[in-house]
């Protein structure tokens, strides 16, 4: 459940009740209900009612702070049939970090130091007010209120940290299957998966752009197998890991575990390669530095690409995007780089080179490869997808490895 007058009138997009169910889904709970409610107290307690009479557990964000329309504690209490209480502690935190910051906690912050009886409380490591963790027992059955503040970065934290003790593991999150496919739609992947789907049942995809992610929580062993067998036999153009993480992520690591240094020469995506990977805190082990050639003048003083082929072929050219790729490397004195040249639109495609056209290019010691891409869909997706594919590129023959060890393990 989320609370707060913003949230129900859409100005602020609900990422709590999407956090919490994604967080709690993994977690083997059945999410049962999502609700809103604004800041009136009959709202609130209908909504908490309400969920309270379906489901065991209710999480609910928002309404903790220190305003008269922070009403999440009073209400849950009643709800509850409890009284409240003052925590000492949690005043104390609360003074201590107004005072780190050389604030004064005012009086209306006292109230966030209150809940209801019988409630343990959970720190907030990223703000002033606490969460809390409430269980009573309505008509024999125990039922339990979690409450956390509604700052996405105070409640994600909280949630994480405190879950092994509001809501003991039943299983354990390696026995939820993900696979991650690159270069294909929901449509395309889920016709490719139908002989599969007869046999064992749909699956259901999340779009994690330009990513697409099919799980299956809790699978039986011969269903995760057969699933994992099949994409790899009939799907893998599209196959990136049999795991949740993305491909920037898995690239991290792909670069960690070879100990290889990286350099880039962006020109469509404009600096959006070397922006992601720098989004991974640790990027400076293995990054070293990119050149954004957007200008043909650029591209030729700054990595040393020819006028000439320049002017032959065009900037958007398999030759541009390999001395691209070849002089970024030579001057960074990196181990690997990857290019990218191409027409993310809306204007300058043409009959040979629409739209979506991107050559990239990687070199190493061994030489330089170039691969065309053809690329669907706006401006920012082109540019998104094309980054993606680069990094998914110049790791594959890692990826297929840890994917036949994964396979190797399923069939033990
Ligand atoms: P505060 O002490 O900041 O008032 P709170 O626990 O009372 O925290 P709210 O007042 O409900 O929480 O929300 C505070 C802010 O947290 C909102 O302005 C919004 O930026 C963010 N927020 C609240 N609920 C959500 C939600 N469901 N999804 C995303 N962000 C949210
Ligand atoms: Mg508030």
């Amino acid at each position: 459940m989320s609370t707060g007058e913003e949230v129900l009138r859409g100005e602020i997009f609900d990422s709590n009740n999407h956090f919490l169910a994604t967080a709690l889904g993994e977690r083997g709970f059945a999410v049962q209900l999502m609700m809103t409610a604004g800041d009136r107290r009959e709202d609130l307690a209908f909504v908490m009612r309400t969920a309270l009479e379906r489901a065991d557990y209710l999480f609910i964000s928002g309404g903790l702070g220190p305003t008269d329309d922070d009403l999440t504690t009073e209400v849950a209490a009643e709800v509850a049939g409890v009284g409240t209480f003052f925590h000492e502690p949690s005043w104390q935190a609360i003074v201590a970090l107004f005072q780190k910051y050389h604030l004064e906690a005012t009086a209306n912050n006292r109230k966030q130091a209150v809940f209801p009886v019988g409630a343990t409380v959970l720190p907030n490591l990223n703000g002033t007010a606490p969460g809390f963790s409430c269980s009573f027992v309505r008509n024999g059955v125990r039922k339990t209120i979690v409450a956390l503040p509604g700052p996405p970065r105070e409640l994600q934290p909280m949630l994480l940290a405190h879950l092994d003790a509001i809501a003991p593991l039943q299983h354990s999150p390696e026995e939820n299957l993900f696979i991650r496919f690159l270069g294909a739609g929901e449509s395309h992947l889920s016709e490719l998966l139908e002989p599969w789907s007869k046999i064992w049942g749909p699956v259901s995809f999340r779009q994690d752009f330009p990513e697409i992610e099919v799980k299956l929580y809790q699978p039986p062993a011969d269903k995760a197998q057969a699933l994992c067998a099949f994409a790899a036999e009939h799907m893998s153009d599209y196959l990136v890991d049999f795991s949740r993480e993305s491909i920037i992520q898995l690239f991290a690591r792909f670069m960690r575990e070879r100990g290889l240094t990286l350099a880039l020469a962006e020109s469509c995506t404009g600096g959006l390669a070397a922006k992601v990977i720098t989004d991974v805190p640790g990027a400076s082990a293995y990054f070293v530095g990119a050149v954004v050639s957007y200008a043909n003048a650029v591209k030729e003083e700054l990595l040393g690409v020819r006028a000439n082929d320049l002017a032959t072929h065009g900037a958007v050219s398999e030759s541009v995007a390999r001395q691209m790729a070849t002089g970024a490397r030579a001057r960074f004195k990196a181990d690997l780089s990857l290019s990218f040249t191409g027409v993310a639109g809306p204007d300058g495609g043409s009959d040979e080179k629409p739209v979506g056209t991107v050559w990239m290019a990687k070199a190493d010691a061994s030489g330089c490869q170039a691969q065309r891409l053809n690329l669907l869909q706006g401006r920012e997706r082109v540019r998104q997808a094309a980054v993606s594919h680069g990094l998914r590129w110049l790791m594959e023959d890692w990826l297929a490895e840890r994917r036949r060890q994964r396979l190797a393990m399923y069939r033990g």
